[in-house]
């Protein structure tokens, strides 16, 4: 649909206004000039033939064959200057051929579809100069042959006010076949920039309109390939005007958009345009025999499609489409021009300039408001075409950053699988936030999170914004946990309230989905204080959702490769892993030649806290030891519960010596261990059996055997005691 733009509308129609008036002015300038004209009475010689009530003109009816003849009678008075010369002057009417004279003298013959090149470039009358001498009384006969039947008021007057008369109407017909012209041309042009069928359908409207105008003043048959449409005579000018009918129903239709405002509308309109070109293509099969027909058929044509122009844009003007009321106008103008034409071409009423040339004024400045509405829909188009092409960065704009995105959740994903648990979070947000900073352009940019257990992270990039966004994370720590716990993105001043905040950035906070109570936010800033669009903090929001879910999933990715790993009931290795690191400790130690010693423990008179308090009893001792054990073991040692009751603990680098003070702390340390049971406190102990490697050991078997046997000897020794197995002197 078309802008409405009123003030334009009123602008046009009062520079249109204006210019109607200089153009009006300069006219009547021009008649006001000196004007010579003697009068003529008209007597007809030939039956059918008759004059006009006022008697100035003469009805010639319709005969192709046999010319009519009337007898003009004048008085040419004495002649002032020497070269005064007097001429016979008719109006271009259709007429097959025209002539006058008399018995001493004859003048040329005029044809309408067939101009003489004598008669100039664009003979707008027949003219018929008179010979110099001529003075005082004459008398002369005119013949004429009429194939519609015409009206022809002869006038005999100077030569000079003749050209001034031929002067204006050529001027007048030029400037018509010009405007049309360029309108044409300017729309073509349109039509080609812009792809709009309602500049092409104008184009067809204003060549269309010029042809007829051209045909109907006679000018058309000069122009060389146009001659061939004078052999159709009176039927090609009817099936011009019905292709003009039809064009101009056309580009009013699309102009007011008549077919999506109303379709029984338009499809009537179809209709009207189908019909009128029948008529025309039935003018254009040149059959005599339809031509008193073809007549009528033409003028209800013409008629219906004037009264349809006019109730295309009287419609559109209610429903306020642009321009569509100074349209309507100049249409009904164009129409009443039409009818005042035809009156006067019946004798009706006189024959004056702005009657015979009236409507075509009417029709270019129907046009050229049209034009003007047309021209207007270039901007239109143009927002079109803008809003488009901004759809479309849209849409790359989303692609590039789903592609991110998508990137962004494998990268993290690949990325953590090979990290520790502690390196989790830092590397995510770490690389959310290099990413964030690329892609929005930011200046600076922080990750804060508060966990569970008050543990807090804070990764800024650049690094050495962050003691600046420490202390901003310190003064506004509640603000920032209100923020987290909204869920989404804010653009919110965060500076000490004290500072004044003229010109500094304001950030946008973006917070993170983590699990309560823990929280975090993103600080993302910009220089100069520029802010942040809806689409750039939903895509913060995201990548940090894709963070917090990538550390989720590595932490429950390592806590199932750790469950793996793990005994159930006491949280140390199992015998599979312990086989393994034994093995693997094994060799290594051999190849550097490096001390390991082995540490069995075996609690001492297990079975009875199984008989006298049950089972589960027994599963929370065991529990309570291994937690007892690991918490003395270093980061050198490693813990496994070999089957039952029984733990092994290997201790890497180290000596027989540092083995049995080894034994001797986790002994001591199940001594030492309270363990209640349903109120009961349970006394446990351990025997401990230490074996270290012998330099050519590269496999576990032996030491653990010699460190079994060793405990077998504390248990002999009386349990509760540390047993070392001999070591190899080398
Ligand atoms: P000692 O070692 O001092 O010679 O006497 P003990 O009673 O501890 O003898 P032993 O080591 O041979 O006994 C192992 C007992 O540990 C047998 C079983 O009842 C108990 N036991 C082994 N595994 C589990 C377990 O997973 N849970 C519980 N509750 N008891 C277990
Ligand atoms: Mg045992
Ligand atoms: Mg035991």
């Amino acid at each position: 649909m078309i802008a409405r733009s009123p003030h334009h509308e009123w602008l046009f129609a009062a520079g249109l206004v204006v210019l109607a008036a200089v153009c009006a002015a300069s006219v009547l300038a021009a008649s006001f000039a000196t004007h010579q004209e003697v009068a003529v009475r008209i007597t007809p010689l030939t039956a059918g033939a008759t004059t006009t009530p006022d008697g100035d003109g003469i009805d010639v009816p319709a005969n192709r064959v046999a010319p009519s003849i009337a007898r003009l009678r004048f008085e040419l008075p004495q002649a002032d200057t020497q070269d005064q010369r007097w001429v016979v002057m008719f109006n271009r009417d259709i007429v097959e051929e025209i002539s006058v004279g008399n018995a001493q003298w004859r003048g040329p013959t005029r044809r309408f579809f067939a101009p003489q090149a004598d008669e100039g470039a664009i003979p707008s009358v027949f003219l018929f100069p008179l010979p110099e001498q001529w003075q005082g009384s004459v008398v002369l006969d005119m013949q004429v042959r009429s194939g519609v039947g015409s009206m022809l008021r002869p006038r005999v007057m100077s030569e000079n006010t003749a050209t001034r008369i031929e002067q204006r109407t050529i001027g007048l017909a030029m400037s018509i076949y010009a405007s049309l012209f360029m309108l044409a041309l300017v729309m073509l042009a349109l039509f080609y920039a812009a792809h709009d069928r309602a500049f092409l359908a104008y184009f067809g409207f204003a060549l269309s309109g010029l042809l007829m105008i051209a045909a109907l003043n006679g000018h058309l048959y000069l122009l060389p390939g146009f001659d061939l449409l004078a052999s159709w005579r009176e039927q090609g000018i009817a099936a011009l005007t019905m292709l003009f009918s039809a064009a101009a129903l056309q580009i009013l239709a699309l102009y007011a958009g008549l077919r999506g405002a109303s379709p029984r509308a338009g499809k009537a309109v179809t209709i009207a345009c189908v019909t009128v070109l029948g008529i025309a293509g039935l003018a254009l099969l040149g059959l005599e025999s339809l031509r008193g027909a073809l007549q009528v058929l033409s003028m209800i044509g013409w008629i219906g499609a004037s009264f349809g122009c006019i109730a295309i844009s009287v419609d559109a003007a209610q429903r306020r489409v642009p321009m569509a009321l100074p349209i309507a106008f100049c249409c009904i103008l164009t129409g009443l021009g039409a009818i005042v034409a035809e009156l006067m071409s019946r004798g009706y009423i006189e024959d004056l300039w702005w009657t015979r040339r009236g409507y075509q004024v009417a029709l270019v400045a129907t046009a050229a408001i049209l034009a003007i509405g047309l021209a207007a829909r270039v901007g239109d188009y143009r927002s079109q075409r803008d809003r488009a092409k901004l759809a479309h960065e849209d849409s790359d704009r989303r692609a590039a950053r789903e592609a991110a995105r998508l990137a962004l959740a494998e990268g993290l994903q690949a990325q953590l699988k090979s990290l520790a648990i502690g390196d989790l979070e830092w590397t995510a947000y770490r690389r959310v936030l290099d990413q964030l900073q690329r892609m929005l352009n930011l200046d600076a940019a922080a990750v804060a999170v508060f966990g569970a257990d008050n543990h807090s992270l804070l990764v800024a990039e650049p690094t050495e914004r962050k003691p600046q966004f420490a202390r901003m994370v310190a003064q506004r720590q509640s603000v920032l946990k209100g923020l987290a716990r909204t869920r989404s993105p804010l653009q919110v001043t965060l500076d000490d309230p004290g500072t004044p905040t003229t010109g500094a950035p304001v950030p946008a906070v973006v917070p993170l989905p983590l699990r309560s109570p823990a929280w975090g936010v993103m600080i993302l800033e910009r220089a100069r204080g520029e802010g942040f669009t809806t689409d750039e903090l939903t895509l913060a929001s995201e990548f940090g959702r894709l963070a917090v879910q990538a550390i989720d999933e590595a932490h429950a990715a390592i806590r199932l490769r750790r469950s793996a790993e793990m005994d159930a009931l006491t949280g140390a290795l199992n015998r599979r892993t312990l086989d393994q690191w034994l093995a693997r400790n094994f060799s290594e130690a051999h190849r550097n030649n490096r001390d390991l010693s082995v540490l069995f423990v075996d609690l001492d008179n297990f079975k009875s806290i199984n008989d006298t308090h049950g089972h589960a009893a027994g599963d929370h001792c065991l529990r309570r030891v291994s937690g007892a054990l690991s918490s003395v073991i270093g980061s050198n040692e490693l813990l496994g519960r070999y089957g039952g009751e029984e733990f092994l603990i290997v201790s890497m680098q180290s000596t027989s010596d540092a083995a049995r003070q080894l034994g001797e702390r986790i002994r001591a340390a199940v001594e030492d261990l309270p363990v209640e049971w349903n109120g009961h406190a349970l006394k446990l102990t351990a025997s401990v059996g230490v074996a270290s490697r012998w330099p050519h050991e590269s496999a576990p078997n032996e030491t653990i055997e010699r460190a079994d046997r060793a405990l077998y000897a504390a248990k002999r020794g009386g349990r509760n005691r540390v047993s070392v197995a001999p070591a190899v002197f080398v």
